[in-house]
């Protein structure tokens, strides 16, 4: 039985609303301000359906006071670090930093590596900035009865390509198709799609898109989503953002029982798991409730069948997933808002940590199937992996990272600094906070080239120096002689950060100082984010002070997670913050 949206008071509470008595179901048609409105308000067809609009969240940051006098969680001292000061912080696990010689690379106890240690080579993805950022998870986009479904679809791949750039595919449906229409590859979505061929053959009203980044299963056009199948009642694809942490011990189970896979990502289970769903026949949206209340950890997943098209959110919302609608009043589902700016699609709402749309010729229903969890959505989001221009989870990704440069300011400035440079192009919004909340001006001493793309994915360490250097150019008139703020989104490996401030040194820097606008990482995410053991993160071998030995800094500074805490308010204990703080609301099962 259909439930309405709940009410924001709800959220995490635990407090589900009293269903109605039949599924509310709506006519999509724009109104003035991007609401979608009952169909039957404002053109015909569906007179008296429900709204699907819930109260706008305040995109504004807390006010400083107000949050200052909110309790919020300690994760331990300040995270700044001066050469010859600062007191250095020890994250949750890791070992005691005993060295600030960076050319040092000790053994710790037990053969890891000690504090100071250069950072061991995982193969890491070289993004187009030249650094080793945590990587983007995958996008998702979804469209329901519009005549352009693939196109639509196309351009909302193309604004989400951040979030994934090592495949792509579309999936179509048009009503009363026998089969459904796929076209992916490995690549770009400009690569994928370069045949307008392609596009063009995927007729139909519906479809759903998937950009991937392998979080779970290897680097394979197999893995390449969506992904599609057949049960008795037809065909059936599917599109997943995030990971499950319990789809090693599912998989065993579903082999054990006669399921062959095809794939090794983590997303073909829920296909199985609705394939073997025998209580459910014949209604997509039960079997995609029963399939999808077995399994744990994040997904924002889109799953398209003959008739319908059905989008979930899971109950703690770690990844973002929002509904827009389209000019012609046509739903549209997308990780991010920017893939509804790009479509022409104003956005209406985010789906809700654990909702169910049901997109279908009957119109929109909307349910919660699932037990009720703490929305624990990914904070990483607004520090490195969203858009800026998105919103995200309620909030403006823009100003979120301009609000942490400004915190960044408070807690870790630098007074004789003479100019506050950005690492290009993440650490922008950042530098720009730092600047308006410090006075100190804004120049963009580090440039980056556009061209270089992704020719320089390399796993071994020598290339990947080069890569940076081709990538990122001071220069010289805005760093020579000048004592310089770098500000960056985050620190992973601290292979990036060492060459930057070498970099900016070589270019007659007479002092560097880095700033980080959030906290040290020192854990991995189980929750679809590619992270390296967590051996490998920087911050969990080494404290503040050796971090910033092994960069070379002049000094070193992070965004304190009480910090962040400050900036969330009281949504703070609504936000995923494991990789900072260690508190990990699902651990896998193997
Ligand atoms: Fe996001 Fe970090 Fe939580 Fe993963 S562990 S969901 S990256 S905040």
């Amino acid at each position: 039985m259909a439930a309405p949206p709940p009410t924001r008071g709800g959220r995490g509470g635990g407090a589900a609303a009293a269903p109605p008595p039949t599924p509310p179901t709506v006519g999509f048609v724009p109104l003035p301000g991007g609401a979608l409105a009952p169909r039957g308000a404002a053109s015909s067809g569906g007179g008296g359906r429900a709204l699907l609009r819930r109260p706008r969240r305040s995109l504004r940051p807390p006010a400083p006071a107000a949050a200052a006098r909110r309790p919020v969680r300690r994760a331990g001292a300040g995270a700044t670090a001066a050469a010859g000061g600062g007191a250095p912080r020890t994250p949750p696990g890791a070992p005691s930093a005993g060295i600030t010689d960076g050319a040092a690379a000790p053994t710790g106890a037990g053969g890891a590596p000690a504090a100071g240690a250069p950072p061991t080579d995982g193969g890491i993805l070289i993004d187009a900035a030249g650094g080793d950022h945590l990587r983007e998870e995958c996008g998702v986009v979804g469209v329901w009865g519009d005549a352009a479904a693939a196109a639509t679809c196309y351009y909302g791949l193309h604004a989400l390509q951040h979030r994934g750039q090592e495949g792509a595919g579309i999936v179509t449906s048009a009503p009363d198709a026998g089969e459904l229409l796929e076209h992916k590859g490995l690549g770009l979505v400009s690569e994928v799609f370069g045949n307008v061929a392609d596009l063009e053959r995927l007729t139909g009203t519906a479809a759903i898109g998937h950009n991937r980044y392998s979080t779970a299963g290897a680097k394979s056009v197999r893995n390449v989503q969506p992904l599609v199948a057949t049960f008795r009642d037809g065909p059936v694809s599917v599109a997943h953002n995030g990971n499950l942490t319990n789809a090693p011990r599912l998989r065993v189970e579903l082999e054990l029982r006669g399921s062959i896979f095809h794939t090794s990502s983590d997303t073909e289970v829920i296909l199985h798991l609705m394939a073997t769903s025998v209580s459910s026949a014949g209604e997509l949206s039960r079997r995609v409730a029963d399939a999808l209340g077995r399994v744990e950890g994040a997904y924002s997943v889109l799953i398209l069948s003959r008739d319908a098209l059905v989008a979930v959110r899971d109950p703690r919302g770690f990844r973002p997933l929002v509904l827009g609608a389209l000019p012609s009043g046509a739903p549209m589902l997308a990780s991010e808002s920017c893939a509804l700016d790009l479509a022409g699609a104003a956005l209406v709402r985010e789906v809700e940590p654990g909702e169910m749309l049901v997109l279908s010729a009957a119109g929109v229903t909307s349910d919660f199937p699932f037990a009720r969890a703490r929305r624990r959505a990914c904070v990483f989001e607004h520090i490195y992996f969203s858009k800026p221009s998105s919103v995200v989870f309620g909030r403006s990704v823009y100003a979120s990272r301009v609000r942490f440069g400004e915190l960044l300011a408070a807690t870790a400035g630098v007074p004789a600094a003479d100019v506050v440079v950005p690492v290009p192009e993440s650490g922008v919004p950042a530098a720009l906070g730092f600047s308006a909340a410090s006075g100190v001006p804004f120049q963009q001493g580090i440039l980056r080239s556009h061209y270089v793309g992704r020719t320089f994915i390399q796993p071994s360490q020598g290339v990947r120096d080069i890569g940076v250097k081709l990538k990122l150019a001071p220069v010289r008139s805005v760093i020579a002689g000048k004592v310089v703020v770098a500000v960056d989104d985050s620190i992973v490996r601290g292979t990036t950060s060492k060459k930057i401030v070498r970099m900016l040194r070589d270019a007659g820097a007479t002092e560097v100082h880095m700033r980080i606008a959030c906290p040290p990482i020192v854990g991995s995410c189980y929750y679809g984010v590619d992270t390296p053991d967590r051996e490998s993160l920087i911050s969990y071998r080494n404290d503040v002070e050796a971090t910033r030995a092994y960069i070379g800094a002049d000094s070193l500074g992070f965004l304190p997670l009480d910090g962040l805490h400050d900036f969330l308010g009281e949504e703070a204990d609504t936000f995923c913050d494991a990789c900072f703080s260690g508190n990990y609301p699902i651990l896998p099962v193997e």
